[in-house]
Formats: structure tokens, sequence, C-alpha cells
């Protein structure tokens, strides 16, 4: 290999094997390739001078730091470089001196012969082997050319020809020594190539450099793009913007946004809004005015300057405080509910002495259809407020009370606020219905924004979280309605009056119908009232045929339906008018659905009849025991909650203790086994009211005796005998009274709680006020007790 020269050319006949060393910290030199270089110390000037006045031909390291250094040592340089030719040297004014040199070969030093004025080595000249290309050295030539193409593409600074060249390069040797010159790496990674002399591990080695280039470089212009892309599309459309209100000015015309914008400002202005709520829209205005009109933050911003501008933060209405204008109205829109209407010209004529009292919050508890919301609106009529009414039947967020904060996408204002909007007056009758079925969940305790709603103390400023400006409510009345009690948040029932509604008896109904209902829904219909009539058997007929509700949204129902199928009669032409009557009925409703079972059902030993409080009102409740031969178990069914299980057993127990007095064989319960049954099976049941009646029903069972006929009881029991207070005695009994039952069995406590039934009901019932279990059983069956 030594007999071996490198490239020769320019007339060079040899290299010699000792050469002056040119340390370089900045650049490296392939053989064949040309660079220029500047050398600025002493002794590499007395280098280059003494090179020049000789062969011109010298050695190049590079040195392993990439800093300069005033002396290199041998330890400083790599010791595989390049021979080089000088090909021209030029001295600058500051003592400095520019080459052009020429890449002759590779070297590996093998000594170094002096170090004084300058390093010199003695040098192995490498030259690369000829052979022939395998399918692998040509699969990389290929391979690194079409990348290096690409790299000169994606690379401004290299001149596109470049590509071409390499492609006309056949020795692989040079290619990659050309390759590597070019490419913009390390130059630890360059002198890597350089100490290659395998050919075909060198192009290896090039083919990683000009893989990971060109990955830098793609990765590059990827995002050089992606930035680019999005500065484009937003100074594209800015700047068309700019034009166009330019555009539009020349022609005299108004930008869209800035007339939007100027109306924004028209509008507050207008508005005469609250400090706080002026700042925060002048604010957002401004926001706004710096958007681009398509962007969504546009919309976000101008549909809460919508919501701001629009509430009614200063109008309201006048109130009426005439009296007895309020006492007609509210005796033209409703029928009874004396107790509510005295309360509510109570509350008017407080206002009236006192407007800024701050009145109680009014609750209005009943079953569905007895006349909350209708009351509400007439409330309303009466003192010339608007009215609104929201549910808040299944609400379990705060936020649907209080809005979400604007930060969430599709936010908006919570319902208190979005009432308030829709009555248009800082002042309204707000109805909030079903107060009785507000949920609390993880999402946070809608009753605690409710208190703050309802406080006087507080909601003179009502934060909603997406108005974020606090709101006066306390000029609103709030009224609030129920179907029961109990499952009312105590901390809100306690803010509230009650006033109870009950349901209504069958000739209350039967007058509300004639002069409320059969009106409204005639009109409704487009029916004149010489064209349809109904009979009072015909309204009484419907009230027990056709529906079985405490209240009358199904009676109205029924009575649309009527006047429907009349109302298409006379549209056909087939009739002119109608009289509803008890034998025509069942043309327009079909065959009647409730039939009156209460006696039958209680033909057989064993069956008893009980009065139960639900949602609705109330209901009729029956309780059958049997037995069988067994061993003293007892099963109850008809998905029975704890309370009334217990009620089961401890009316059991009483019996059991009471055996001989109640003349029952002693070894009966030895060799059977009892079940208690409560139909409809599939309606939860519980509460501790139907203590009375399973004990009846078990007497009745144990002493084979019926129970009277239209006999229905209700009452707690007690281990010792005791008959105890029940609730919801007046649904209860009006319920007992719409299903025709004649007596009633009751604790004695409960006596007061028959003040507000009606006087007719009361006297068409026979009442037994008790407090012991034995008289219970004594009424309800021909007992004959054995002492
Ligand atoms: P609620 O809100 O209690 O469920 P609604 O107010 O919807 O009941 O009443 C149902 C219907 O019955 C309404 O059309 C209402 O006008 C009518 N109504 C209820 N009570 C009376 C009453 N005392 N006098 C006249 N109409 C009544």
């Amino acid at each position: 290999m030594t007999e071996q020269q490198p490239y020769l050319g320019f007339g060079i006949k040899k290299i010699p094997k000792i050469l002056p060393v040119l340390p370089l910290f900045d650049a490296t030199l392939f053989p064949k390739m040309v660079v220029p270089i500047v050398v600025a110390q002493k002794e590499s000037i007395q280098l280059v001078d003494e090179a020049m006045s000789k062969n011109r031909i010298i050695g190049l390291l590079v040195s392993k730091e990439p800093t300069i250094k005033k002396t290199y040592k041998s330890e400083d340089l790599y010791t595989v470089g390049t021979s080089a030719l000088i090909l021209k040297m030029a001295k600058t004014e500051d003592n400095k001196a520019q080459l052009l040199v020429q890449g002759l070969g590779r070297f590996k030093v093998k000594n170094f012969v002096k170090t004084k004025p300058y390093l010199q080595a003695r040098m192995e000249h490498i030259v690369d082997k000829e052979e022939e290309k395998d399918k692998e050295t040509e699969a990389l030539i290929s391979n690194i050319t079409s990348l290096f193409a690409r790299i000169v593409e994606l690379s401004p600074g290299l001149p596109q020809e470049i590509g071409v060249m390499t492609k006309s390069i056949h020795e692989p040797g040079t290619l990659a020594d050309m390759i590597a010159s070019i490419i913009n790496c390390k130059l630890e990674e360059k002198q890597k190539v350089l100490e290659v002399f395998d050919i075909k591990n060198r192009l290896k080695e090039v083919n990683r450099l000009v893989n990971y280039q060109l990955e830098i470089l793609e990765l590059g212009n990827k995002i050089q793009s992606q930035v680019k892309g999005g500065m484009d599309k937003q100074q594209r459309e800015y700047y068309l913007g700019q034009q166009m209100k330019v555009i539009k000015e020349e022609l005299g015309e108004k930008d869209e946004t800035t007339v939007e914008i100027e109306e924004y400002r028209a509008k507050v202005k207008s508005k005469n809004l609250p400090e706080e709520a002026a700042k925060e829209v002048e604010r957002e205005i401004n926001r706004l005015s710096r958007m681009h009109p398509s962007s969504a933050e546009y919309t976000v911003a101008s549909t809460y300057i919508d919501w701001l501008t629009i509430l009614p933060w200063n109008d309201s209405t006048k109130d009426r405080l005439n009296i007895k204008s309020a006492r007609k109205i509210l005796d033209k829109d409703h029928f009874g509910l004396m107790k509510v209407k005295k309360r509510v010209i109570e509350y008017l004529a407080v206002r009236k002495l006192k407007p800024d009292s701050k009145g109680p919050i009014l609750c209005l508890v009943g079953p569905p259809g007895t006349g909350k919301t209708s009351m509400g609106r007439s409330i309303a009529r009466a003192l010339g407020r608007k009215f609104v009414r929201i549910s808040l039947g299944g609400v379990r967020d705060e936020a649907e009370i209080r809005g979400h904060r604007r930060t969430y996408v599709g936010a908006l204002p919570g319902r208190i606020i979005q009432g308030i909007r829709r009555a248009e007056s800082n002042n309204p009758v707000f109805m909030l219905d079903e107060i009785d079925k507000v949920g609390s969940d993880f999402r946070g305790d809608p009753s605690s924004a409710l208190l703050e709603v309802l406080d006087p103390e507080q909601n003179f400023s009502f934060s909603d979280h997406y108005l974020d400006v606090a709101f006066d409510l306390s000029r609103v009345i709030f009224i609030t309605t129920a179907n029961i009690l109990d499952t009312i948040p105590p901390a809100l029932r306690d803010r509230m009056e009650i006033l109870e509604l009950l349901g209504y008896a069958q000739d209350e109904k039967v007058k509300i119908a004639n002069r409320f209902l059969v009106p409204r829904q005639r009109e409704a219909h487009g029916l004149k009232a010489a064209w349809i009539s109904f009979t009072n058997g015909a309204l009484r007929h419907i009230i027990s045929g056709y529906t079985r509700e405490a209240g009358l949204r199904n009676l109205e129902r029924e009575i649309a339906s009527i006047c429907r199928g009349v109302a298409t009669k006379i549209a056909e032409g087939s009739a002119k008018s109608a009289v509803i009557n008890v034998k025509n009925i069942a043309e327009f409703l079909g065959p009647i659905r409730f039939i009156s079972e209460a006696s039958e059902r209680t033909l057989t030993p064993g069956v008893a009849m009980g009065l139960a409080w639900t949602q609705t009102g109330g209901e009729l409740l029956f309780i059958e025991a049997t037995s069988m031969k067994g061993k003293n178990n007892l099963t109850l069914t008809g998905q029975l909650g704890d309370v009334m299980k217990e009620s089961a057993i401890a009316a059991l127990s009483f019996i059991r203790s009471n055996i001989t007095l109640l003349g029952i064989d002693e070894n009966f319960f030895a060799k059977h086994d009892i079940h208690i049954h409560v139909p409809a099976g599939a309606i939860p049941k519980d509460g501790p009211s139907a203590g009375v009646t399973m004990l009846t029903a078990l007497t009745s069972l144990l002493t084979n005796k019926t129970i009277k006929e239209d006999l229905a009881m209700t009452g707690e029991i007690t281990l010792r005998g005791q008959v105890l207070p029940v609730g919801g005695v007046k649904e209860k009994v009006l319920t007992a009274h719409r299903a025709g039952i004649k007596t009633i069995i009751m604790p004695k406590w409960n006596e007061k709680d028959l003040e507000d039934i009606p006087k007719k009901v009361k006297s068409e019932i026979h009442f037994h006020f008790v407090d012991k279990m034995m008289d219970v059983l004594e009424i309800a069956l021909p007992l004959k007790l054995y002492t």
C-alpha cells in the first residue's frame, strides 16, 4: 500500500512521506475536494511559506477540539488526515494567509518527526482500492444519491447542480467523500468518514449521515410550513379584513363589525345598565372590536354582551295594589281555595302599606291538578306583574340554577336568569315548580343555590356564574310548588310559608267543571255556548268513571276530548249541537274505565281496605292475608318498605298475645304459615299508617269473619294496643269519598284534621275516631271477645 500514491495531478510526481502538518479546527478536507482555508498563526504561516517555496504539498490534520489554539501538539490532533496541494495563497493586510487547497489523498500519521517550528510527521498514504461494485455497494450508492438529491432540494443554500454532479461520479469512495464534505454535519462525523478506508463501510457511514440529515431537514421543513400556514391564514384574513374596511370606507359604507359594535354601545347607553354590568360590557365590547367576526371567540363574546344588555336590570312593572280588584281577579280565576286566596290578599295588603316589605315565600303544596300553577298565574294577574315558571323536577346540578362559567363551551346563564330574561321585568311572579323533586349528586347541590335565590337577605345580589355580575332578585315574588312536603330539603322548607291545596271532592269538581273547565275548553275548540252543554250527571259520571285523581287534570282532558268529538260532528254537519249526558258519554270517551270495586274486594275474610297518601293525593290500599299449612312462617309481598313490614309483624304479635281473647285456636300458628300481600305489587309502599289495616285483615282471616262493607281505615299501631295518628288525613278522606266509602276508622288524634274538608263530604261519611286497636276490630268486624 505504501508503494501506491494517491491522486496525482498538477505535475506532482510523488507525495513525500514526511509532510509538514497544518492543523485545522473548523474544516475537513477530503481527497479530491477543494476548500479555502485561512491561516493566522505565525508557525502555520511559516509552514505555508516554506511549502510554497518547495512542492506546495502539506498534510492537514483536524484538531480534536473545535477551538483555535496558539500551538498545536501532536495529541491535539486526529491521526488520519489529508495530504493537500496549495493551489493558491494570498496574504491579507492583517497578516493572515488565505489558501485554496486541493485534497490529494488520505494518510495515517506514523509518527511525528518534528514539533518545531511546526509539526512534521511521517505518513502512510492510503489509496482507495478499486474493486468491482457488488449489489450492496450499488444499492448504497443509489440510495445515497437519491437521498442527497432530496437534501439538495430542501437546502436553499446548495446549488441544484450538485445533485446532478454526484450522479456523474463513478468511484464510490470519491462519491462518499464528496457527499460527506458537502452535507451539513459535525466535524467529528466528517472525520469519522475520513477514517473509514474500506469503501463499502465508508458508504454505509455516509448513508447513515445522509439519512439523518434528511430527517432533520424534513422535520424542519414541516414545522416551518405549519407555522407559516397558521400565520398566513390569520395574516391573510386580517389583511383582507383591513382591505375590506378601507374599501367600505371609501364607498361611504360602514364595516359590519363596526356597525355591530356601535349598536352594542348604543344599546348599553339606552339600557342604563348598573355600573358593574356596564363596565363588564364595555370591556367585552373592546375585546370584540379586536376580534375577527368569524372566530369562535367573537360569538362567545357577543352572546355574553347580548345577555348582559337584554336583561331587565332596571325594567319593572308597576304593581296594582288595589285589594278589591285583586280579590275579584282571584275569585274569577279559581273556585274555592279560600285559604290561599286569603293569604294572597293579606300579602297584597302588607305590600300596599309597606311597599319595600319582604314578604314570605309562599309554597303551594298539593296533588297534581289542584290549581297550583294557575293560582300563581292568577296572583301575577292580580298584582299586574309578569309571570314566569320553571320546573325544578329532576334538577341535580347546581349549574342549572346558577349557570356555567363562561370558560365552558356552550355556557349559558342558569334557569333563574333565563326566567328573568323571559319575564322582561325584574319584578315578576316567579314560580319554581316541583321544589320537592330537586335532587343532589356529585355535580353539586342545587338546593344551596336555591337557598340563595329565596333568601331576601342575599338575593339582592344573586350571582350567576355566567353573568359574573350580581343581579338583584329582591323585587321578584317567588312562589314554589310541591306535591309533598317530606322531600323538600329542610333548610328550604324553613324559608317558606306552606299553603296546602287539597284535592277536590266530587261536587266541587262538578262546580269547577261547569264554571271554568267547560267554558275554557269550549272556547279552545271554537264551540259556541249553545252548541254544547254537559249535564251535572254527565260530569259526575266522567269524574267517577273516567278519572281517578285528586286534582282536575284528567277531568279537563276528558272534557277536551268530548269537545273535540262534538266539534268534529258539527264541522262535518252531522249535528248542530250536543247535550252530553250519562248515556252518550261512552260515544265520545269509550267504555267506562274505573269501576268501584272497593266493596266487592272485601267480601271474603282476610281482606281489609286501608287509605294511603301518595304524591298524587290519596289512594285505596287493599291488604290481603291468607294462611296455609306450615310452621308459623310469615311471608310479606307487594314491595313493602321496612316500616310497613314491621307494622305487619307488630299486628301479628298483638293478635298472638290476645289469642284467647279473640277466640283463635291456640295451636293455629304452630301448624300454619301466613302470607300478607299488598297489591298493586309493582308499586313500592311504605309507612306506618297501614298498621290498623294489617291488624284487621289478619284478624278477619283468623276469625273467619268478613269486614263490613264500604269501610276503610288508617292508623299506626303499637304492641300495647294503641292507635297512633297519621299524616295526609284530608287527602285520604277525599279519596275515600270519591271511591264511595261510607265508613272510615281513624285515630282520635286526627279528628282535628277534618276541619278543611267540605261539609258535604263530612256529612256523607261516617267517622269512627279510635285510640285502641281492639276498638278498630270491634267496629270493623262482627267481633265477639272471649273474656
Ligand atoms: P297544578 O299546578 O296544581 O298541577 P294546574 O294549575 O295545572 O295544577 O291545574 C290544572 C287545571 O285545573 C288548570 O286548568 C286549572 O285552571 C284548573 N283548576 C285547578 N283548580 C282550580 C280551581 N280551584 N278553580 C278553577 N280551576 C281550577
